[in-house]
C-alpha cells in the first residue's frame, strides 16, 4: 500500500474509521530527521502489525526556553521518502497548532522520583512535555503496540509508567539502541558535531563498554565503576553519569537485569545521551 501523509486530526480520524476493526496498529512516535535508529523501530512495528503509523512532530512543550527547538533538524520530504521505502502506512506530521489549542493546556504530572532526576533535572519540564504529547498521540491513534528506543531510557521507563498508571490498553515495545560503526548511538543531533567533537563523542560508548567489561570481571560497586569509566570521558562536559534502578533511584551496587547506567555529556555545544541496560 502507498504511504499516506496526514497533517490534520480530521484526516487522521477519517483514515482510522476506514481501517478494518481489530486490525493491529503499530505506532512509532518521532521528532523526524529519521535515521537507522528510527527505522529499526519501524521495522519492529512492521513485523507485528497490520498497519504502521509514524508521527513526525517536533514537540514544542518538551523543549526548554534555552534549548534547540528552533534549530532542531527538520526534513519532512526526506523523512517521508524513508517512510515510503520502509513500508510505513501513515506518516502523521501535524503543525503545532493542530495539536495544541490553548497556551495553558492540561498536562500530566509525572512521578516525582522518576521525572525530575537526570534528564528531568537538567531539562526542566521536559518529561511533562513528553508525556503530554505521547498521551495526545496515543489518544488520536490508539495503537495496539507503540515502539520506543532504549536509547532514551528515562523516557521509555516513564512511558511504561504512563500506560500502567492511566490504564492505557497499549503495549509498549522497547527497542535496542542502534549505533554507528564507531559505536556512537545514532541521534538526529549527531549532525551538529564537528570532527573533533565526534572524536570526543565516541568516548561515551567506550565509557559504557568499560562499565560492562568491569561488571563482567566481577566489579559491582557503582562508585568504582563510574569513577574509572569517567577517566575515559576527557574532553567532554559530563552532565550526569550514574547507575540507578528502573525507578531511577541511584544504586550503590549493580543489580543484574535491574540496573541502568545513564550518561549525558556535551561535546562542544551538543548534548548527547547514552546508556547501558545492565
Ligand atoms: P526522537 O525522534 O529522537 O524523538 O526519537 C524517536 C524514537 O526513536 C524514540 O523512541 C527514541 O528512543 C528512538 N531512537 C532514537 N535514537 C535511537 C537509536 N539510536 N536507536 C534506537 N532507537 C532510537
Amino acid at each position: 500500500m502507498k504511504t499516506q501523509l496526514i497533517t490534520t486530526i480530521n484526516d487522521l480520524i477519517a483514515y482510522k474509521n476506514k481501517l478494518t476493526k481489530n486490525s493491529s496498529i503499530g505506532f512509532v512516535p518521532t521528532m523526524g530527521y529519521l535515521h537507522k535508529g528510527h527505522l529499526s523501530l519501524i521495522e519492529a512495528s512492521k513485523q507485528n502489525n497490520a498497519c504502521t503509523f509514524v508521527s513526525i512532530f517536533v514537540n514544542p512543550t518538551q523543549f526548554g526556553p534555552n534549548e534547540d527547538f528552533e534549530q532542531y533538524p527538520r526534513d519532512l520530504q526526506k523523512d517521508f521518502k524513508l517512510c515510503e521505502e520502509n513500508g510505513v502506512d501513515i506518516v502523521f506530521a501535524p503543525q503545532a497548532s493542530e495539536i495544541y489549542h490553548n497556551t495553558d493546556e492540561i498536562a500530566i504530572l509525572p512521578p516525582k522520583n522518576m521525572a525530575y532526576v537526570y534528564e528531568g533535572f537538567i531539562r526542566e519540564g521536559h518529561f511533562e512535555g513528553v508525556l503530554q504529547i505521547v498521551l495526545k498521540l496515543f489518544n488520536l491513534i490508539y495503537p495496539t503496540n507503540a515502539y520506543f528506543g532504549q536509547k532514551d531510557a528515562q523516557q521509555l521507563l516513564l512511558i511504561q509508567r504512563l500506560v500502567l498508571d492511566l490504564f492505557l490498553p497499549i503495549n509498549i515495545i522497547p527497542c535496542p539502541t542502534q549505533r554507528d560503526i564507531d559505536g556512537l548511538a545514532l541521534s538526529s543531533r549527531n549532525i551538529y558535531l564537528n570532527k573533533e567533537e565526534r572524536q570526543n563523542a565516541i568516548k561515551i560508548p567506550l565509557a559504557l563498554k568499560h562499565i560492562s567489561d568491569s561488571i563482567k570481571k566481577g566489579e559491582n560497586k557503582t562508585s568504582i565503576l563510574i569513577k574509572s569509566a569517567k577517566t575515559i570521558l576527557e574532553g567532554l562536559d559530563i552532565e550526569y553519569f550514574d547507575i540507578c534502578d528502573y525507578n531511577l533511584t541511584p544504586l550503590s551496587k549493580v543489580q543484574k537485569n535491574k540496573s541502568l547506567a545513564l550518561l549525558a555529556a556535551k561535546a562542544g555545544k551538543t548534548r548527547l545521551i547514552d546508556n547501558l541496560w545492565i
